[in-house]
């Protein structure tokens, strides 16, 4: 692993050699406090020259390719992951929105087919996969709900223990799965914020290792792995667009990262355009990113994987958004909830509000003349629907029970 890849600090650029920081970089870390974005997240920076070197017989990305991206992973080898499969995900393409023809060309990334039916279990991958190598028996993480089923589910693949600490008010069905895979569930009396502090405080006193989101460095490097297969999945174009619902900025910063990586490798020149899309309720990564005195609002969204406060992952997106020109959209929970709907009748697809936000972000971006045509748009769809059918409930009547018989059906039929 020697001079396989260093850490960077994303504020202070301190490069660190990879035994030598495990979560954030030392010097940012201490200055830290509660009510700010925590400084000091560390981007994983791999000796791109060497693998250009060792491509030489076949081109690059199909080196990359054949090879499982070996070269990219802070790992020893790609036997280390789960034997769940992880990612792989179908990208569907479309000519239509609302039956009628577009000018570009429409992808959804369906992430929802994941293991445990969430994005998050790319970063679950890498994390349980390092801790193999590691000899890490125990894993800890402060979710509000999919990390930390997510964990829980990869974790068991692997027949490591997961502790999950949560906010005693997180979502019902994501508390079951995580249970069910046999994880261990700390509700905490308090936020997440909370949660996150003592699941630093436990690890630090038990030697369990730390999955947190801006914490770990490990969880970039496995949602980047978004991006490598979107590219494969493109026939090895680029796509012009791709929007990304946002929270704490750790699945964007992953997007991004993964689309770094092949830049740096001059498999293609450009970025593709990022957008970040927050809820209108939950606006404080994208209201914040050009602000000096940062200004973190309560949130009120239906898109709970979105509710964040202070972003924890702020400094790393900006710091992507920045290098890369990446752009940003709001949009309401009326236009979430309606973007969940148009995703299931039109494509049967049911997405959770978190994951629905990304297509209410693109229609936003069709509809106000922002997609050029003949662009290759793709949608990132993050999480399963049946993860939180709560918030949709409230759109949907379902029917009352009728009388076994034909004419009762006759009846409600000619209403
Ligand atoms: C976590 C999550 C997000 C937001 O990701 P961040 O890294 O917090 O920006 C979006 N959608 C779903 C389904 C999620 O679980
Ligand atoms: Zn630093």
């Amino acid at each position: 692993m020697d001079n396989k890849f260093y850490f960077e600090c994303v504020n202070c650029r301190s490069k660190y050699f990879y035994d030598e920081v495990e979560y954030l970089c030392p010097k940012c870390e201490a200055d830290n406090n509660s009510g700010n974005p925590p400084k000091g997240v560390v981007k994983a920076v791999y000796n791109y020259s060497k693998i250009l070197e060792l491509g030489k017989y076949l081109r690059t990305f199909d080196r990359l390719v054949n090879t499982q991206f070996i070269d990219l992973f802070p790992l020893y080898s790609v036997r280390s992951f789960s034997a769940l499969r992880i990612g792989q995900t179908p990208l569907y393409s479309y000519t239509k929105i609302d039956g009628k023809a577009i000018n570009f060309k429409l992808f959804l990334k369906d992430e929802s087919q994941n293991p445990t039916f969430s994005f998050k279990d790319r970063a679950s991958n890498l994390v349980s996969a390092f801790a193999l190598e590691n000899d890490y028996k125990t894993i800890v993480v402060a979710s509000s709900g999919n990390a930390g089923s997510s964990m829980a589910g990869i974790g068991a693949s692997m027949q490591q223990d997961v502790v999950v600490f949560v906010p005693a008010s997180a979502p019902k069905a994501k508390l079951i799965q995580t249970a069910m895979y046999g994880a261990r569930i700390i509700p905490v009396a308090g936020t997440y914020d909370h949660a996150f502090e003592l699941s630093i405080q436990a690890s630090k006193a038990f030697g369990w290792y730390n999955r947190n989101t801006a914490y770990n460095p490990m969880t970039t490097e496995g949602k980047k792995t978004v991006s490598f297969e979107i590219f494969k999945q493109l026939n090895q174009e680029l796509p012009d667009m791709i929007f990304v619902p946002v929270g704490d900025g750790s699945i964007i910063s992953g997007v991004f990262k993964g689309f770094e990586d092949l830049l740096k490798l001059n498999i293609f020149e450009k970025m593709p355009r990022i957008v970040a899309v927050q809820a209108k309720g939950s606006p404080n990564l994208t209201n914040n990113l050009h602000e000096k005195n940062f200004n973190f609002i309560d949130c009120n969204t239906i898109a709970d994987s979105l509710a964040v406060k202070i972003p924890r992952n702020f400094y790393m997106t900006q710091h992507f958004m920045n290098e890369y020109q990446g752009e940003s959209v709001q949009v309401s929970d009326d236009e979430i909830l309606d973007a969940s709907l148009s995703l299931a009748k039109q494509r049967g697809i049911f997405s959770e509000p978190s994951s629905a936000a990304a297509y209410a972000g693109m229609l936003k971006y069709k509809n106000e003349g922002k997609i050029a045509k003949n662009c290759k748009v793709v949608v990132l769809l993050t999480g399963s629907g049946l993860k939180d059918i709560h918030s949709v409930e409230a759109k949907l009547n379902l029917p009352k029970p009728v009388e076994p018989t034909l004419d009762a059906v006759k009846k409600i039929i000619a209403k």
